[in-house]
């Protein structure tokens, strides 16, 4: 095939982020581009940003980035911390790893808690290790915890209440920081009654958005905190946001194509119902995870009570290598799948189910799965296919749900 030739049909994109964007999102951002400073821009302003605090479940503000994810990661930190702060960071996997890389090189001491080998990787935060840690910092040293809500390379989820909780037993002042850039819109998330200080997201996973956008939520205790930060910081600052803000405007020019698509997406998800968006997600995880489980491999969440509803992360047998697996599927049948990140490179493949798909994308998705493992000299103890087309036959959903 020629490097610029399109293959035929619509490409399967089950990476677990970028997600596919719906067509009503893409048609919402190829709007003409407006004055950023113009009156028109301001109502925009003000009814993405008064979604966002519907989305994440607040009455607090909500700062919106034209950066990805990495971005807001290094906003929420450069906003409530000073120089050499001691952060405590919960090790889910690859991403709560390359949260504590960026700490670290922001000259934050950053210390790591999780369960040994590759354990921590296979479950969700344990909060009694945070909170034993936390006893123990009797001159509260700790600054702030920083946990990852949906791992996205592993495809398990956190209790999050249980953080704040555990952080509360030990009535440490320790601010809660959490990553939930693949988990909002798509799984259950509540910022403010979960008592989080910052929330951090992006555009591109559940919001169903291209990438380019994301988001810090605050909480008042995190906007006291960034009064006193020392880190130093000018793009991600709060405090010129927050004023510009209250108008609808933006102290430098916001990605206004992105805000079209924002704006859309959050009408989307609004008009569908919060729980209904998440119960589809669990709907789609567990005819995924049937799959698997009928492929006789095994998921890389070791714990059912936080499967994630996002994304699926499939253990290749011992001498199998799942990028190879992944790789004949994205040239056979091109279907992308996410990599194995980190630690399990080669031992797993991730399968994406958010963004703008269906039950039949799903069952496609498996099917491009199945030959590639077969393809692939994989051993399959039965067909995953038929077990989500089973699955969705049982339960039914979208129009008929
Ligand atoms: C995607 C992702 C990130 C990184 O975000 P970018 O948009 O790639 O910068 C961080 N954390 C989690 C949990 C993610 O899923």
């Amino acid at each position: 095939m020629k490097l610029d030739a399109h293959p035929s049909g619509r490409h399967f994109l089950q990476i677990p982020g970028p997600s596919p964007v719906p067509d009503r999102i893409l048609r919402a951002m190829s709007l003409p581009t407006i004055d950023h400073r113009g009156p028109e821009f301001g109502h925009l302003g003000l009814k993405v940003l008064a979604d966002m605090q519907q989305i994440f479940k607040t009455r607090h503000p909500v700062i919106i980035y034209p950066a990805s994810g990495t971005g807001a990661w290094e906003a929420a930190l450069s906003n409530v911390l000073s120089p050499g702060d001691h952060v405590l960071m919960y090790e889910t996997g690859h991403f709560a790893f390359l949260w504590t890389k960026l700490s670290q090189r922001l000259g934050l001491n950053a210390e790591v808690v999780t369960l040994p080998g590759i354990e921590g990787w296979r479950r969700g935060v344990q909060a009694d290790l945070i909170e034993e840690r936390l006893r123990a910092d009797a001159g509260h040293q700790i600054k702030a915890v920083c946990v990852v809500h949906n791992e996205t390379s592993t495809g398990v989820t956190s209790d999050i209440a249980a953080v704040r909780q555990a952080i509360d037993r030990c009535g440490h002042p320790a601010l809660l920081l959490v990553d939930t850039i693949s988990g909002l819109a798509g799984a259950d998330y509540r910022h403010e009654e979960w008592g989080v200080d910052v929330s951090i997201s992006g555009s591109q996973k559940g919001l169903m958005l291209p990438p380019g956008i994301s988001f810090n939520a605050l909480s008042p205790k995190a906007i006291e905190a960034s009064c006193s930060s020392r880190m130093p910081k000018s793009v991600w600052a709060w405090d010129e946001m927050i004023e510009m803000n209250k108008t609808g405007y933006f102290p430098y020019t916001p990605s206004t194509n992105l805000l079209y698509g924002l704006s859309e997406a959050c009408d989307m998800i609004l008009a569908e119902g919060m729980p209904q968006v998440f119960a589809r997600h669990q709907r789609w995880a567990a005819g995924v995870r049937s799959a698997v489980q009928a492929w006789g491999l095994q998921i890389q969440c070791a714990d059912p009570s936080v499967y994630s509803p996002i994304l699926t992360g499939v253990m290749t047998p011992e001498g199998v290598d799942a990028d190879a697996v992944r790789q004949l599927i994205y040239q056979r049948f091109d279907c992308s799948l996410g990599t194995g990140l980190g630690k399990v490179k080669g031992r797993m493949f991730r399968m994406g189910h958010l963004g703008d798909s269906n039950d039949l994308t799903l069952v496609a998705m498996v099917a491009g799965c199945e030959m590639g493992l077969k393809l692939s000299g994989v051993k399959l103890a039965g067909s995953g296919v038929q077990a989500i087309m089973d699955h969705f036959s049982a339960h039914p959903g979208g129009l008929a749900g």
